[in-house]
């Protein structure tokens, strides 16, 4: 590396911060952090990090997010005032310019929806319609159930699929895995004859909750409708199939894709003092489901990307490089936020220093993933190393993704970080009702805080500029 900005840096400001959270404001605290190898902040960015840990603005704003708007399904009511919510918040916070950027999106909504086993013996079941599924029409659906655990035991027994409903009840192995199911399940289903296509919920531990997404229709392949059962209602309706006694599910699904409308990325840039042109991007999307309030997904990287940047511009420590805050519409049904971004940026494309995006939920920082160059691996690594003081676990940055919204100019070149957590319970609330402003941990929130605005700070203020060190875009980052 050309430089370490450690050195740069000089005294020790150990704070007392991962030691004693109840303890009085920092300037009053007695206690000192355990003997640790964690590499001193400057006197800058260690104000940046107390003032983060004890700064509320981040946890009040995710609570007015939720509980006063709601959840935000691209173009309903809700992804509206969202939109304008994130657009006056930024405004309010003093950033220096605040616009949104249009964006085509797909518009659908889900209706009402049911669904009710009515032989061998009649019993109510819990459903979610899967986002962008075409519904049953006003009669619905009611047929056998041909229950499976996966794609290769219905191949072994597709003869049996015509005029069924499919029941996919894989095992939880993990998100990308069992998400097939989810995005493919249909028209899996589909080709073999079947009318309709029910998933057990994509989550390793269910309190009854069904669990919503996305899903995709293949252009060779009938369009039937899907949807996710409770894991509770998934596990009966197949273990009954076990026993032989072939249940009857009757559906109703109101679920209807409208075609395409306008939805908005809102955009505020905080100008740096010395290299405006420069930009170091944050954030997260502000739409969701629509069920649950939708904190951790994604309202939480909303706040704090908000939150990050305007404690940086509170505590007087603008940095020599733009701060741009991006709050993406439309990840949840096909990330058209982040590739409309690119669309609209691709002339100052060279002049983003790196994009981080928070999408994992609030829970407590592990570190950062990063998707380019192993040299900015290592420049990361450094120069986030001071932030580990505020971290109760583990802390480590490591080569991997960044982010479903920045994924688009980052596989343009521009250096992506994601936002790393301690998350194993993330998929029980995620795309769920139980996604709630409750699950949010007021201290992990602060701490998320701290770590986002100490490397974002880092990052934009640092006097060489990251992309000057990247040797080459394919060089190991993934
Ligand atoms: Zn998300």
């Amino acid at each position: 590396m050309p430089r370490r900005l450690i050195a740069l840096f000089g005294v020790a400001l150990l704070s007392c911060i991962s030691a004693c959270t109840t303890c009085p404001p920092p300037e009053h605290c007695t206690k000192k952090l355990p003997e640790q190898s964690t590499p001193p902040a400057s006197p800058k960015l260690q104000t940046l990090l107390t003032a983060a840990i004890t700064d509320e603005y981040t946890y009040d704003k995710l609570g007015e997010l939720c509980d006063t708007i709601g959840p935000r399904l691209t173009g309903s009511p809700g992804m509206k005032n969202a939109i304008k919510w994130s657009k006056q918040s930024m405004i309010d916070a003093g950033f220096d310019s605040v616009w949104t950027e249009p964006v085509t999106v797909p518009y659908w909504t889900r209706g009402k929806e049911w669904a009710r086993c009515t032989a061998p013996l009649e019993f109510d079941l819990i459903l979610s319609s899967m986002g962008l599924s075409d519904g049953t029409g006003p009669e619905g659906i009611e047929a056998e159930i041909l229950a499976v655990r996966n794609f290769e035991e219905l191949e072994a027994r597709s003869s049996e699929a015509e005029g069924k409903i499919v029941l996919f009840n894989p095992p939880w192995e993990g998100y990308g895995k069992t998400v097939q199911y989810r995005v493919h399940g249909a028209s899996v289903a589909a080709r073999l004859g079947a009318v309709a296509v029910l998933i057990r919920s994509v989550t390793g531990t269910s309190l009854g909750a069904p669990h919503t997404g996305m899903m995709e229709y293949a252009d060779d392949a009938p369009r039937i409708p899907i949807a996710a059962l409770t894991v509770e209602d998934a596990g009966r309706l197949f273990r009954m199939s076990q026993r032989g006694l072939k249940p009857v599910v009757k559906l109703y699904m109101e679920a209807t894709n409208h075609g395409e409308t306008t939805s908005y990325n809102v955009i505020g840039d905080i100008r740096g003092t010395e290299k405006p042109e420069e930009i170091v991007l944050l954030g997260g999307h502000l739409d969701s489901w629509d069920v649950g309030t939708c904190a951790q997904d994604d309202g939480a990287g909303v706040a704090l990307s908000l939150g990050a940047a305007r404690l940086i511009l509170k505590q007087d420590l603008r940095p020599l490089r733009t701060i741009r805050v991006v709050h993406f519409t439309c990840e949840e049904m096909g990330g058209h936020g982040g590739r409309a971004y690119l669309d609209a940026h691709r002339f100052e494309l060279d002049q983003h220093i790196l994009a981080l995006e928070s999408d994992a939920g609030s829970y407590p920082p592990l570190g950062f993933s990063v998707e380019a160059d192993s040299t900015v691996v290592a420049y990361i690594d450094e120069l986030a190393a001071p932030l580990a003081q505020v971290v109760t676990g583990s802390w480590k940055v490591r080569a991997g993704g960044s982010g479903v919204d920045v994924g688009p100019i980052v596989r343009s070149g521009v250096p992506g970080v994601g936002h790393w957590v301690d998350n194993p319970h993330y998929f029980d609330v995620h795309h769920s009702l139980a996604d709630t402003f409750e699950k949010i941990d007021p201290d992990v929130l602060s701490r998320n805080v701290a770590v986002i605005a100490g490397l974002i700070y880092s990052v934009a203020n640092d006097p060489v500029s990251l992309r000057s060190l990247i040797i080459s875009p394919a060089d190991g980052g993934h």
